[in-house]
């Protein structure tokens, strides 16, 4: 595998801070102890300012008062400071990639993907605030109608994941401004600058149209500031991403107090390779979704199951690109393949190996560090394969890395059994030109999950569908098709204008 160089400690930081202040960031004035450290070297970011639990219901008191407002304010109006996020992040989109990088340790055309993913939800949202349909329906009762109407709720707590650490806030905000609810963000605390500087340009499209600048608030720390906003009764949707273990103390707290909950958590995805598939096409979509991001997504492919005819081959050709993936620097022309987020990364995958080998398991591929040297304090992998024979507890776990496990499999119903053997159920694939298991693994017998693609990897959605997944990943639907009904509540409304008062289901009551 290639190898790109390790940047110096006294590069990245001055790096960052200067890109954030091009966002608008007052950097000194957000100065503090939180230690801030890159992937990318180990150097520090410089220290941040961590919020204290103490100023969370002052917070949302804010919020809330700025969404009185705020939900007066007509759809389109609301519509158009979200087509000018949209603008500014245009104009910044190298800005925020650079942080994105240097935070979170994407590689250069990852981390302006994601910020192009939240140009496009600006443009949805934009639309969607000229299209917040209610339906109208017939009534039973003469000289009367049925309607639907659609309201904000309120105040949306943002809870979000170090790797996506800008575009999840804005497929919430985008969309939750849009239907007049306030949102207060509560970012990873690996990327706080990100955070930063994202609402920095939405600070300055609020201070343009003359609304509250509270309608978006910014709240650093870790998970004791998320658990503030999750226990406050006036948030009234908390939107959290990340692990399941994270969901699984959200939700039920969330749920105690009657409040929404939108969870998107873990994913343990899949493809499945058929003895039809075009194999060129596969080995492409596969190490995208395997490799890319340094394994590091979501939607990350951490299952191959491959029909018994294909496996050895596609797994002989898997283990040949994965020898060419160019390994380091994340912002480098030509990296493909940054660092992971952190130690605990690196220690839980070298642990998942191991586990995976001691059930019988063969590692083909990967699986070391590399760039030691340069970076003691960074962690560079060589993304991993390993041949299983079967599906054991530790592949239905999701090892936040790049590790690819490959199970072979006999006949289709087996492979559909195994891809939905998973707590999980995030995203999917088929890789095969046989219409039939297409659409079987579209169909209700088919994938469980959220997202089911066919010939296509398990990552990289677009921002026009409904994003998100079944059983312990949570649930939650976020950025486009009618994912904004989460950020609205519904009325029932019926209208008499009959000048009668007939009751429904033909009840008499005259008294
Ligand atoms: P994490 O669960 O460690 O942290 C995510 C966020 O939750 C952080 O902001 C953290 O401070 C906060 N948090 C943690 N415990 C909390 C608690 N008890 N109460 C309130 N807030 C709490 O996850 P991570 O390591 O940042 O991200 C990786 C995980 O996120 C992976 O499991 C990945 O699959 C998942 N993820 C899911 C999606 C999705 O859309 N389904 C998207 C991105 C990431």
């Amino acid at each position: 595998m290639s190898r790109t160089q390790i940047p110096g400690p006294e590069i990245l930081g001055p790096q960052a801070l200067d890109a954030a202040r091009r966002c608008g960031v007052d950097v000194e004035a957000l100065a503090g102890d939180g230690a801030h450290r890159s992937p990318v070297n180990g150097a520090s970011l410089g220290g941040v300012r961590w919020n204290d639990v103490a100023e969370i219901d002052a917070v949302v008191t804010r919020s809330h008062e700025a969404f009185l407002e705020w939900r007066r304010t007509p759809a389109p109006a609301r519509g158009a400071v979200v087509k000018r996020l949209g603008e500014l992040l245009t104009e910044h989109k190298a800005d925020l990639g650079t942080l994105v990088s240097l935070e979170v340790g994407k590689i250069t055309s990852e981390a302006l993907g994601e910020v192009q993913e939240m140009i496009d939800i600006c443009d949805f949202a934009v639309g969607l605030s000229r299209q917040l349909y209610g339906r109208t329906s017939v009534s039973e009762r003469p000289g009367h109608r049925l309607m639907e109407t659609w309201h904000p709720l309120g105040v949306v707590g943002v809870i979000s994941a170090f790797n996506f650490p800008a575009a999840v806030w804005s497929w919430n905000t985008a969309i939750a401004l849009v239907c007049g609810d306030t949102v207060i963000w509560k970012p990873s605390e690996q990327a706080p600058l990100t955070a930063w500087a994202s609402a920095a340009l939405l600070d300055r499209a609020l201070r343009e149209a003359g609304v509250p600048p509270a309608i978006s608030q910014v709240v650093v720390g870790g998970p004791e500031i998320g658990e503030a906003l999750v226990d406050h009764p006036r948030v009234a949707l908390m939107s959290a991403t990340g692990s399941t273990r994270m969901g699984r103390a959200v939700g039920p707290r969330v749920a105690n107090r009657f409040g929404r909950s939108l969870l998107e958590l873990g994913g343990n995805n899949a493809a499945i390779v058929t003895p039809s598939a075009d194999l060129d096409l596969t080995l492409r979509g596969i190490v995208f979704s395997a490799a890319g991001t340094a394994g590091q997504r979501c939607t990350t492919m951490r299952r191959v199951i491959a029909h018994r005819s294909v496996a050895d081959q596609l797994t002989e050709r898997l283990a040949e690109a994965y020898g060419r993936l160019p390994i380091g620097d994340p912002t480098a022309d030509g990296t493909l393949v940054g660092p992971l987020i952190g130690e605990p990364a690196y220690t839980a995958m070298s642990a998942a190996i191991e586990t995976a080998t001691s059930d019988g398991g063969t590692l083909v591929a990967g699986g070391s560090r590399v760039l030691a040297e340069a970076a003691s304090d960074a962690y560079y992998v060589e993304p991993a394969i390993v041949s299983m024979k079967g599906q054991t507890d530790i592949v239905r776990s999701e090892t936040f890395a790049p590790l690819l496990y490959v199970l072979p499999y006999d006949d289709f119903d087996e492979a559909i059994a195994l891809n939905n053997d998973v707590p999980q159920g995030l995203s999917s694939s088929v890789f095969t030109r046989d219409q039939a298991e297409a659409e079987l693994f579209v169909s209700d017998e088919g994938s469980d999950c959220g997202i089911v693609n066919v010939n296509i990897g398990t990552s990289g959605a677009e921002i026009g569908g409904a994003f998100g997944g079944e059983k312990e990943t949570g649930g939650g639907r976020e950025s486009g098709s009618d994912a904004w009904r989460a950020y609205m509540r519904r009325a029932t409304n019926t209208i008499n204008y009959s000048g009668e008062l007939p009751l429904a289901q033909g009840v008499d009551f005259t008294v």
